[in-house]
C-alpha cells in the first residue's frame, strides 16, 4: 500500500459511490490475492508489494469511473486477468487500484459470416473455445495456461499459441479493440476488420503492452470453423537434436500443420517411447480429412527416413492433449523453477545451449530441470526454451539476476529475443537496454506519455526506469 491513510479512504469512499459495495475489495484479507501472480519474486519481498483497494468491474462505465477516480489523484492502476503471467506484470511495486476483470467475461457477439466474436477482457480462452465450439467456431489460440489466461492478459502479453504455425497468435486474430485510457475516455481502435490500410494499428499498440497503455475492456477477434478432423504424429528419437533435425526437415518441408515442439524426452516410455530415446517431436494437424490424412502420411514418412520411432496414434492424440490441460494457479504459490521463452537464430542454438548450460547456468547455480534442458518450437516463431531451477543460498537473488542478464546479453548478441511469450514484466525490464536501441526506447517512453502523462498504468512494469 503506499496511499496514506487518509487519501485511500477518501479514495475508498469516492469508488464505493461510484461503483457500489459488492465491486470494491479493501480488506487485506481480500488484497492478499493481488500481491502476486505465478512470478517467483524474491522471497523477502513477499506479501511487501500490497494494493491499496482492487476493483470488480461489470461494464466499461465501471472502468471509466475507476480510471476517472485514479486519474484526478494519479494512482496508479494494475489491470488484472487471470494472474498466468510468469514476469510479475501485477506485482503491484508501487501499490494502487488492482482493476480486477473477472467479471468482465461475456461474449457479446458472434458472427459466422464474418468469422468474429466480441468478447469483454476477462474472459478466459478455454470458456471463449467451448463457447465458440456451440457455434462451431475456435479461436485456435492454444496456450498452455487456457484455463486460467484471459483474453485481455494474452492480448496484453501477445500470448503464444502453440497452433501458431497455422492460426498465428492471438495478435495476428485482433480486428479492433476498446480501450480505456488514462484519462477515462474510451478508444475504440477501428472497424471491426481484420484487414485494412487506413489509420495507424491502433490496436497493435495495445498488443504485449502489459497495461502500461490502457485498459482493454472489449476485443473483436477473428475466428475460425472448427476443423472436420485432427491429427498427431509423436515420434522418439536417440536425443534432442536428433528430434531437433527431423523438426527441421519437416519444417523445411513446406507440409501444413498447425502445432509442433520438439523436447528433450523425459518419461517418454509413458507415451510408448522405447528406453534409450531421449529426444522427441510432436506435430498437430487440423482441417479437412483429406488434408490431415495426407499430412500425417507425409510426416511419418519423414519420422522413418530420419531414424525415429512412431508412438501409437492413441499416444500421440493423449501426448498433444496434455500441453492445454495445466493448472497453472499452483505456480503463484510454489514456483521454484523459471522458464525460457528465447528466439535466437537455427543455426546459433546449439552454441546458445552450450553457453546458457555450460557457462552460465553453473557460475550462478542454475540447474535445468531433468529432461527439460531443451525445446524447440516447431513453427514459424522457433522458440527455443529450457526449464531451470532458480539459485539457491544467500546471494541467491542477486545471483539470479546477473544470470538474466547474461542470457539476455547471450540471446541479443545473437540477435535473438529474451523473452518470446512471456513478456518483460518486472523480471526482464531491466535487461530491455540490450535488446532495444536507446532510440527505440524512448519512442516507446514517448508513446507512453502521450497516452499516459502520469504514468499510473501499471507503472514500473516492461519499460526500464529512466534517469
Ligand atoms: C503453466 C503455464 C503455462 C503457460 N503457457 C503459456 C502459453 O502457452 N503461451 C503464452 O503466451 N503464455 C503462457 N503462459 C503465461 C501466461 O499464461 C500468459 O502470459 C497469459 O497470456 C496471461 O494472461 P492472464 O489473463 O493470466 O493475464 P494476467 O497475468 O492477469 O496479466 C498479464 C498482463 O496483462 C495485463 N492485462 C490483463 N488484462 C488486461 C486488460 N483487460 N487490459 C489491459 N491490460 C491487461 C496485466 O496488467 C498484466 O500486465 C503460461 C503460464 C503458466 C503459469
Amino acid at each position: 500500500m503506499t496511499l496514506a491513510d487518509a487519501e485511500r479512504e477518501e479514495v475508498l469512499g469516492e469508488l464505493l459511490e461510484a461503483l457500489g459495495a459488492t465491486k470494491v475489495l479493501w480488506k487485506t484479507a481480500d488484497l492478499l490475492p493481488y500481491t502476486k501472480d505465478t512470478y517467483r519474486i524474491r522471497l523477502e519481498d513477499e506479501y511487501r508489494y500490497m494494493p491499496d483497494i482492487a476493483v470488480l468491474p461489470e461494464s466499461t462505465e465501471d472502468v471509466q469511473k475507476v480510471v476517472r477516480v485514479a486519474a484526478s489523484r494519479k494512482i496508479p492502476l494494475i489491470p488484472k486477468g487471470g494472474g498466468s503471467n510468469r514476469t510479475g506484470m501485477l506485482v503491484p511495486i508501487h501499490g494502487g487500484i488492482v482493476v480486477d476483470t473477472i467479471r468482465m467475461n461475456r461474449i457479446l457477439a458472434v458472427s459466422k459470416p464474418d468469422l468474429s466474436v466480441t468478447v469483454q477482457p476477462g474472459i478466459t480462452l478455454k470458456d471463449l473455445e467451448d463457447q465458440l465450439a456451440e457455434h462451431g467456431l475456435w479461436l485456435t489460440q492454444e496456450q498452455g495456461s487456457q484455463k486460467m489466461a484471459t483474453v485481455g492478459g494474452s492480448l496484453s502479453t501477445s500470448g503464444f499459441s502453440r497452433r501458431h504455425q497455422k492460426y498465428g497468435t492471438i495478435a495476428d486474430r485482433v480486428m479492433s479493440l476498446e480501450v480505456v485510457l488514462a484519462d477515462g475516455s474510451v478508444l475504440r481502435t477501428g472497424p471491426k476488420v481484420l484487414y485494412t490500410s487506413t489509420g495507424y494499428r491502433l490496436h497493435q499498440l495495445f498488443v504485449a503492452a502489459e497495461g502500461t497503455l490502457g485498459i482493454i475492456t472489449e476485443a473483436a477477434l477473428r475466428v475460425e470453423p472448427l476443423p472436420e478432423a485432427r491429427s498427431a504424429v509423436l515420434a522418439f528419437y536417440d536425443d534432442f537434436w536428433a528430434a531437433n533435425e527431423a523438426a527441421l526437415r519437416i519444417m523445411a518441408s513446406g507440409v501444413t500443420f498447425s502445432a509442433g515442439e520438439a523436447y528433450e524426452a523425459h518419461g517418454a516410455t509413458a507415451w510408448g517411447a522405447p528406453e534409450g530415446k531421449h529426444g522427441l517431436f510432436y506435430v498437430a494437424l487440423d482441417g479437412t480429412k483429406g488434408e490431415v490424412e495426407a499430412e500425417e502420411e507425409f510426416i511419418k514418412r519423414v519420422v522413418s527416413e530420419s531414424g525415429g520411432v512412431l508412438a501409437s496414434r492413441e499416444n500421440a492424440m493423449s501426448f498433444v492433449s496434455k500441453y492445454t490441460e495445466q493448472w497453472c494457479g499452483a505456480r503463484a504459490l510454489t514456483g521454484f523453477e523459471d522458464v525460457l521463452t528465447t528466439q535466437v537464430p537455427m543455426e546459433r542454438m546449439r552454441e546458445f545451449y552450450d553457453t546458457l548450460w555450460n557457462k552460465i547456468a553453473p557460475r550462478y547455480g542454475i540447474a535445468p530441470l531433468p529432461g527439460e534442458k531443451y525445446s524447440l518450437d516447431v513453427g514459424r516463431y522457433r522458440m527455443a526454451g529450457g526449464r531451470y531451477s532458480l539459485p539457491k543460498g544467500e546471494r541467491a537473488w542477486e545471483n539470479y539476476q546477473k544470470a538474466l542478464r547474461e542470457i539476455a546479453r547471450l540471446a541479443t548478441s545473437m540477435g535473438g529475443s529474451v523473452q518470446s511469450c512471456h513478456g518483460v514484466g518486472i523480471e526482464h525490464r531491466d535487461n530491455m537496454d540490450l535488446e532495444f536501441s536507446e532510440v527505440a526506447l524512448e519512442t516507446m517512453w514517448k508513446i507512453k506519455r502521450v497516452l499516459d502523462p502520469d504514468n499510473i498504468m501499471n507503472p514500473g512494469k516492461k519499460l526500464p526506469e529512466r534517469k
